[in-house]
C-alpha cells in the first residue's frame, strides 16, 4: 500500500505500519480486529497491548461482564494466553474508567457491548487515544454481530482473522455452533462452536433434529460439501 512518508515521498508499506508513521499530534484511532472464533483476535489484541506495555505505555483493558467463560478478570485467549483486565456491565461505564493520561485502550468480545460503544470508542479516540477492538464480525447465523459492524465502519484499520475449517481445512470465516441454543449470545468454546469456512458452514445444523448436535457423529464430511464449479 502506498503511504505518503514525512518528507512527502511515497512509500511502500503495510497497511498497520502507516498508521505509526502517521502518528503525530493527531494520535487517537481505532483499530478492529475481528473474524470467526478461533481466528486469534485475543491473541493479536494482546500482542497488541504487549508492545505498548513495554513501550511504557499507560494502557487500560475491558471486555464485557457477559463473558466468563474462562476468567472473570482476564482476557483469555483459546490458546491460554492471559491480560488482566476490567469487566463492565455496559459500554458508557468504560468512559468513567479511562484516566486522562490513559494512551491505549484495549476491548475483548467487543461483540457482547451494546451499540453505544461505537460512540465510547470514538469520544476516546477523539481525546488522542489508540483504541483496539477484538471482536466477532458475524454470530452463530453469520449475521453482523452487534456494534461490530459500526465499528468497523469508522475505525481507522481493520484486520479480519481467519480460522482453520474444522470440515475441510480451508480457511474458516464463521462460528459454526454445534448446539440447538437459539439465542445470539450463547457463552462457549469448543464445547459449544468451532470454526467453519462459508462452504461448511451450516447456520441450521442444530436446529435440524431439535436435539442438541452431536459433532462426531453429524458433522459434514468432505465427501459431503458441494464442489465449486469453475468457468
Ligand atoms: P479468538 O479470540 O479469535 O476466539 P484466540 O486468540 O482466543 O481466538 O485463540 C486462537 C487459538 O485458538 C489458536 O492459536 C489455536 O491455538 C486455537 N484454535 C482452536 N481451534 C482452532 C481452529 N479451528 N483454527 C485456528 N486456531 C484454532
Ligand atoms: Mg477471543
Amino acid at each position: 500500500m502506498e503511504g505518503n512518508a514525512a518528507d512527502g515521498r511515497l512509500l511502500e508499506i503495510p497497511q498497520g505500519e502507516l498508521m505509526f508513521i502517521n502518528q503525530g499530534r493527531h494520535s487517537g484511532w481505532i483499530e478492529v480486529v475481528c473474524g470467526p472464533m478461533f481466528s486469534g483476535k485475543t491473541e493479536e489484541l494482546i500482542r497488541r497491548l504487549r508492545l505498548s506495555l513495554i513501550a511504557k505505555q499507560k494502557v487500560r483493558i475491558f471486555k464485557p461482564m457477559t463473558d466468563n467463560r474462562y476468567s472473570e478478570e482476564h482476557i483469555v485467549s483459546h490458546d491460554d494466553q492471559k491480560f488482566v483486565c476490567t469487566p463492565v456491565a455496559v459500554s458508557k461505564d468504560i468512559m468513567g474508567k479511562v484516566k486522562d493520561h490513559t494512551q491505549v485502550i484495549g476491548i475483548d468480545e467487543a461483540q457482547f457491548f451494546d451499540e453505544k460503544l461505537v460512540d465510547v470508542c470514538q469520544t476516546l479516540a477523539n481525546r488522542g487515544m489508540r483504541v483496539i477492538v477484538a471482536g466477532l464480525d458475524q454470530d452463530y447465523l453469520g449475521v453482523p454481530f452487534g456494534p461490530m459492524p459500526n465499528l468497523m465502519a469508522v475505525a481507522e484499520s481493520v484486520l479480519k482473522l481467519k480460522a482453520i475449517c474444522m470440515v475441510c481445512g480451508g480457511l474458516a470465516s464463521k462460528s459454526q455452533r454445534l448446539t440447538n441454543e437459539n439465542a445470539q449470545v450463547v457463552i462457549g468454546a469448543k464445547d459449544r462452536y468451532e470454526a467453519r469456512c462459508r462452504a461448511c458452514f451450516d447456520p441450521d445444523l442444530g436446529n435440524e433434529n431439535g436435539l442438541p448436535f452431536e459433532p462426531d457423529r453429524q458433522k459434514p464430511t468432505r465427501q459431503d460439501i458441494p464442489r465449486q464449479i469453475s468457468g
